[in-house]
């Protein structure tokens, strides 16, 4: 049994490779989750009883100097057709308001706009006008909203983080960092959130409102979209999911993986990206290193597949944004030593479900990359779907 179940994986990866959907230009896409979002309070001193901390607790929302600074290494590397690199920046859109929240007696996680924070919003709208910058969207809290609030009125320590900006409370440590597990699905129940459309609709709204466009990408937070969410995002607008090669779901109350090709047409025609490159440079595993990603991208540019570098906030901001910069802009020294394009998610969505063809996310000029397909190729993508 196990065997057939190991022989049956084997399968599915290989199929999923030799099937992503493939280009004749050499495609860069760098995708980066949790911007906007308010992580810890960097003031807060993390008393030391509660448990070990997590490495994701020392995310911590983006100065204006750090937005700066990763600006200027994008400027610096620029593709064969003149677009500086584009960072896809997936944004939470909303954060809590503890004192709301308390004063309306923990009814429910009273949300505010990101763009309170008038600086950071100028600085956000800074990189997009530099054309390296470009917001899509992440999700609005992060965490399920229920178990959150749960958790604030019945544990004490969950409710001192809150009140003090620590964003996630319990999820910062180790032992419970997946108390609030995740903003569309109660991984403990399993039960999809309440009014998921209108939740949704209202993020996609926040964002258009914040950014002045509609995000047609996004990413859901820790990847977890059950298949119901397909047809809600769809509705709501979003025509292309990042990081299709990892959707969780719960069921039954264990955690299931799809896994789909890069190209793959989902419900509603909604189209899967795929992420292939880790580039973490702030944690410890070798893989997420440079010198391991270098690797990777060279065998993916020969396979012609392209490059999705999924990069998070946390590597930017706190005490790892001057290593990561560093390591970034020697990845990018690298990426530009080849003959390469680079695109935004939504690019190479629209790309890839209109010949070839996409408009600029910054200038709206019309370009054209070339798909190298087969009928098998989308045949094998689309039959998992
Ligand atoms: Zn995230």
């Amino acid at each position: 049994m196990l065997e057939l179940r190991k022989i049956k994986s084997y399968l599915n990866y290989h199929s999923r490779i030799y099937s992503h959907i493939r280009f004749k230009e050499n495609i860069v896409v760098i995708e980066s989750d949790d911007w906007g979002k308010n992580a810890n309070n960097p003031n807060f001193d993390f008393p030391n009883n509660i448990g070990t901390r997590t490495d994701w607790s020392f995310d911590q929302l983006e100065s204006e100097n750090e937005l700066e600074k990763l600006y200027e290494i994008l400027e610096d590397h620029v593709d064969s057709s003149g677009n500086k690199a584009k960072l896809t920046a997936n944004f939470i859109v909303a954060n809590p308001d503890p004192q709301k929240t308390k004063e309306q007696g923990y009814h429910t996680v009273v949300l505010g706009g990101i763009d309170e924070n008038k600086e950071l919003l100028k600085a956000w709208h800074s990189g997009m006008q530099k054309k390296v910058f470009h917001p899509q969207y992440h999700g609005r809290l992060h965490y399920n909203s229920e178990l959150y609030l749960e958790s604030i009125k019945s544990n004490s320590t969950a409710e001192l983080l809150f009140n003090n900006n620590v964003n996630g409370g319990l999820e910062n440590f180790v032992e419970s960092q997946f108390e609030y597990y995740s903003e569309y699905q109660n991984h403990k129940t399993n039960a999809l959130m309440v009014d998921a459309q209108e939740w949704v609709q209202d993020g996609l709204l926040e964002f258009k409102r914040i950014f002045g466009f509609y995000s047609k990408s996004t990413i859901a937070p820790n990847y977890v979209i059950p298949d119901k969410m397909i047809e809600v995002l769809s509705t709501a607008g979003v025509k292309y999911i990042q990081g299709g090669n990892k959707m969780i779901y719960f069921n039954s109350g264990s955690q299931k993986y799809k896994n789909y090709a890069l190209g793959t047409t989902l419900k509603k025609q909604i189209i899967a990206l795929a992420r292939n490159v880790k580039f973490e440079p702030c944690r410890s595993k070798k893989e997420w290193q440079v010198d391991f990603c270098k690797k990777s991208i060279d065998t993916l540019f020969r396979k012609n597949i392209p490059v999705v570098i999924d990069t998070h906030r946390f590597n930017y901001v706190g005490k790892h944004a001057n290593r990561s910069r560093k390591c970034l802009s020697e990845l990018l020294d690298h990426i530009t030593t080849y003959d390469v394009r680079f695109l935004t998610s939504d690019e190479l969505g629209e790309a890839i479900g209109n010949k070839g063809n996409y408009k600029n996310a910054f200038t709206g000029e019309v370009s054209k990359i070339h798909i190298i397909d087969n009928p098998l190729k989308k045949i094998l993508r689309n039959w998992v779907s």
